[in-house]
């Protein structure tokens, strides 16, 4: 069935059952942070743990780190952060709001039909004189008397130190990647890996942007999936070529509809890059970048051996050869994917002649909850929990005996637990329970000494 969800309907369904909650919410919330509730949480795990099992336990050499968010700032002199991880701002002196100018800009000429205009290869000097020339007035209050165009870092800024005079300026990180460069050489020496081999982390990571938002598409912190493989340069294409293969299959086999995937290009590379390119997901936001791949060169550890001092070179067992490696970047949105997962699984099904229900059509591997343990009647509760406790042993189970038998399947069907086991009175006598498919809506009759090998068939990746 076509998924066409709209956004909004989205967020309002994500509320309703417990996937995501606007943040701070009783307080009126906070713009573009989300937090993730019961279903939410555990789907956010299992995205984790799946994507995880394929790039670090199934990958041949390649290990995992958690690296802190603070690290020394020097990191980001390094990265180039501090220097140019920048957003062009200007402030409205009649209503006080501060805009980045590259978007009133794109927005002005997207509604003057304007075309040629890209802000992002003009400098300060020159989108100023384009607002001026076009009295270009303020978004939110109509007014044209703007502040001159400046740069506003990024990073989120904290210091350090409690006595006055001994702070530090530190930052929260703006990506998790140089958590994996900076721990090359600890890793290469510990695990004795020989390049190729590849670092990968799950991780945190903020930006202090002036977002559109799109729900939990684009927030201001966010957590990311990356693996980070170091080879030599001759390789390099190779190794980028087959882990954009990697990439794509990760979704296609979480049951992503390959109409709704497509590679593309980075129409502009940084210096330093041979290759880029994202996967993009269709939704009801258009196409949008859902994952990157990144060929890299060596511009990482070379900017790490530059600023640290360390030799961030590696020898070669076999042929001594000194060199540094080339880093190929594959780097997923946690939070993006779930979102893309959300977009991707919900359905709605006519069931009967008057009849619909909602499906959340998850992959096994993802559902927050593999099995809804539901006793037939209240006086069945004492087996019901004894199944449930058995169960819960190896899967996250629910446990519901609340309403009809009906009512139960649907409320599961759309949290997109894949099965359902009824405990009757027959289970009293002979230890069988009903067993039912979400998405066939089947029932079978198996003994309870068999679930946990049906369960586990079912939710294997
Ligand atoms: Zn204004």
């Amino acid at each position: 069935m076509e998924n066409n969800i709209s956004m909004d309907k989205l967020v309002a369904f994500s509320k309703t059952v417990g996937f995501v909650y606007p943040g701070s919410d009783i307080y009126d919330g906070l713009a573009n942070t989300w937090d993730y509730g019961p279903l939410g949480v555990e789907l956010k795990k299992n995205i984790k743990k799946a994507w995880w099992k394929r790039f670090v336990q199934e990958n041949d050499n390649s290990y995992g780190v958690d690296a802190a968010i603070l690290m020394n700032p020097r990191v980001w002199e390094a990265s180039g952060h501090v220097q140019s991880f920048s957003d062009p701002k200007m402030d409205c002196k009649e209503c006080k709001c501060r805009e980045r100018a590259d978007n009133v800009i794109e927005a002005y000429c997207a509604k003057h039909g304007i075309e040629g205009i890209v802000p992002d290869k003009m400098t300060n000097e020159e989108m100023d004189a384009f607002v001026s020339e076009h009295k270009i007035a303020c978004p939110r209050c109509g007014k044209h008397n703007w502040s001159p165009i400046r740069q506003f870092n990024l990073m989120f800024e904290t210091s350090r130190g409690v006595t006055e005079g001994g702070q530090n300026k530190i930052y929260l990180r703006p990506e998790t990647a140089q958590g994996e460069f900076v721990n090359f050489l600890n890793v290469q020496r510990t695990t004795r890996a020989k390049v190729p081999f590849g670092i990968a982390q799950i991780g945190k990571a903020f930006r202090n942007e002036i977002t559109p938002g799109n729900f939990i598409f684009r927030t201001i912190e966010f957590e990311q999936m990356e693996h980070q493989l170091f080879c030599k340069d001759e390789n390099a294409i190779d190794f980028y070529n087959s882990y954009k293969e990697k990439a794509m299959k990760f979704l296609l086999d979480l049951g992503f509809n390959p109409e709704k995937l497509r590679f593309k290009d980075h129409d502009k590379l940084a210096h330093y890059a041979k290759a880029a390119c994202d996967i993009q997901f269709f939704s009801s936001l258009g196409w949008q970048e859902l994952n990157g791949i990144h060929h890299r060169s060596t511009w990482d550890l070379s900017r790490h051996q530059e600023y640290s001092g360390k030799n961030m070179m590696y020898t070669d067992p076999v042929t001594n050869e000194k060199y540094t490696p080339t880093v190929i970047e594959y780097s997923i949105g946690c939070d993006r994917l779930l979102l893309a997962t959300l977009l991707q699984s919900y359905r709605e099904e006519q069931v009967g002649e008057n009849d619909t229900r909602i499906v959340m059509g998850f992959h096994p591997v993802l559902a927050p909850y593999k099995v809804a343990i539901l006793p037939l009647q209240k006086n069945l509760s004492e087996k019901a929990n004894e199944v449930y406790r058995k169960l819960s042993k190896s899967f996250m189970c629910t446990y519901d005996e609340a309403g009809s038998i009906g009512k139960r399947y649907r409320r599961q069907d759309q949290i997109g637990t894949p099965l359902c086991v009824t405990i009757d009175f027959d289970t009293l006598e002979d230890d069988t329970v009903t067993i039912r498919d979400r998405d066939t809506m089947e029932q079978i009759r198996v003994k309870i000494d068999e679930l946990e090998n049906i369960i586990s068939e079912k939710v294997k990746f």
